[in-house]
């Protein structure tokens, strides 16, 4: 058991802070101290997929800097309107591997289950920013369908909790499914993919650490941090009481252009994630969502900056480049043109 500095009254904090995040531009770019003449043309961005970001977020960003790349992921611009050909809507085709309302079974070991539709952040790039959500919001027999589907598939080892993001339902909610989880012998472990934590790092608190640390599952959580000025000391212990109670940290960025596209931040980034007891695990290149293309990263300067991650980071803190196409059995790795340069 650990001794836990957080209090379970954190549970209606966290929410109090969901519900009170900046869902306009303007009053964020006013908090920010930026002036909105700078940011021209949004309205139709910001309509077709509305800001939301928490003030925990918005409070790692530099006021008065347009180009904060934390901002960047998040700030509708009227790039996003403009259609460009080879994106699309559902690049991945996840809609042919929705077998059941809340779930998706893509690959042969592990399903996909979203529990709801919110995210605490929307981010600008998202894959999954045109997915049919509120078609897959689940009722409780839905829910029941969900864990018997599973029970038929005794392949399936690992069930993986994803976007929306399963860090805004609550402790209850979360309990359910993995008592449920728990009664079917071929499920071994519980996997979080999750951005809540790093832009609302209260959402970790005391319930959600009891929850993790009793379970007989083994849980890993996969993190989303783009960039290292999102890991502040508040991020940080919530990652140290995850690991305490027993978690794996892992994390996966996507590579952003304007954000994250060049070796010093990648390498920062990397340490920063294993300070605060997280492995990097996966770089990916963006998925060619509709309004998302300003953020592309050409995959030969992907594999540019893997190569130079490697020649001074240790092989361990060196993520791995990927795509992720529809139909593959699993993401596809990128190929290092300079296969020699791995590192130790
Ligand atoms: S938190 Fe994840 S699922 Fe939600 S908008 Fe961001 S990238 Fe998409």
């Amino acid at each position: 058991m650990i001794t836990r500095t957080i209090a379970t009254c954190q549970t209606q904090e966290w929410q109090k802070q969901l519900s009170e995040a900046f869902t306009s531009v303007k009053s964020l770019l006013e908090y920010l101290k930026i002036p909105k003449e700078q940011f021209p043309h949004w309205a139709q961005a910001e309509k077709d997929f509305p800001l939301r970001v928490p003030k925990a977020f918005a409070d790692k960003m530099s006021a008065g800097d347009i180009h904060d790349p934390l901002l960047r992921q998040v700030l509708p611009i009227h790039e996003e309107t403009i259609p460009v050909s080879g994106y699309t809507d559902d690049p991945l085709m996840e809609r042919d591997a929705n077998p059941t309302k809340g779930l998706l079974h893509k690959y042969r070991s592990r399903v996909l289950v979203i529990l709801g539709s919110a995210c605490a952040v929307h981010c600008r790039y998202c894959f999954r920013r045109h997915f049919p959500y509120q078609d897959n919001g689940l009722s409780q027999q839905e829910f029941n369908d969900i864990v018997q589907y599973v029970g038929r598939f005794p392949e399936v080892n690992e069930v993986i909790l994803s976007g929306g993001d399963p860090l805004i339902s609550s402790n209850s909610r979360l309990k359910r499914l993995i008592d449920a989880l728990e009664t079917l012998p071929h499920v071994s472990r519980i996997r979080f993919h999750t951005r809540t934590p790093v832009v609302l790092p209260d959402r970790i608190d005391a319930d959600f650490i009891s929850l993790v640390e009793n379970t007989s599952l083994q849980v890993v959580m996969v993190l989303h941090c783009n960039h290292p000025q999102e890991i502040d000391p508040a991020f940080s212990q919530a990652m140290t009481h995850l690991k305490q109670a027993g978690v794996t940290l892992l994390n996966q960025s996507v590579l952003l252009k304007g954000v994250n596209d060049n070796a010093a931040v990648l390498t920062q980034l990397s340490e920063a994630l294993f300070s605060a007891h997280i492995l990097p695990y996966y770089l990916h290149l963006l998925d060619p969502v509709a309004g998302a293309s300003h953020f592309d990263v050409e995959e030969p300067i992907g594999v540019s900056l893997i190569n130079e991650l490697l020649a001074s980071l240790p092989g361990y803190l060196v993520p791995k480049l990927v795509r992720e196409e529809a139909n593959q059995p699993s993401k596809s790795p990128i190929p290092l043109v300079n296969e020699s340069s791995n590192s130790l």
